[in-house]
């Protein structure tokens, strides 16, 4: 996959590498940085809202989309990746309580 933005090179860095651009993290295709990639089990899924608080990138999207579970149970809200934004850290895998979260080959 390839990047919608490229980085700039070293000798085209600010001083410091300093940020000028800011919110720039949100039009950066970061998905060619994974190795695996984070799927997420929507019955497991306990709407805690954990993946979302930890995962470093924004790539957890918190949506208005109601669910219901295989026993009846409604949530109003699902949550669900933004695989551009995903670098495939882990982070939201290692951090869910109910394991509803596995991380897997890009390849797959
Ligand atoms: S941390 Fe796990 S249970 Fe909590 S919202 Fe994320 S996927 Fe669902
Ligand atoms: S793998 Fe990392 S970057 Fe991707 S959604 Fe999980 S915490 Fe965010």
């Amino acid at each position: 996959m390839t990047s919608t933005t490229l980085a700039p090179r070293w000798h085209e860095m600010p001083p410091g590498a300093v940020v000028r651009e800011l919110g720039n993290s949100a039009s950066i295709d970061r998905s060619d940085w994974r190795l695996e990639r984070p799927v997420r089990d929507q019955e497991k899924c306990i709407r805690c809202r954990l993946c979302w608080i930890y995962c470093p990138d924004g790539a957890v999207l918190e949506l208005d989309k109601p669910y219901i579970n295989r026993n009846g149970r409604r949530y109003e809200v699902t949550y669900e990746f933004d695989y551009r934004l995903c670098k495939g850290c882990g982070i939201c895998a290692e951090e869910c309580t109910v394991k509803a979260i596995t991380m897997v080959p890009e390849a797959l």
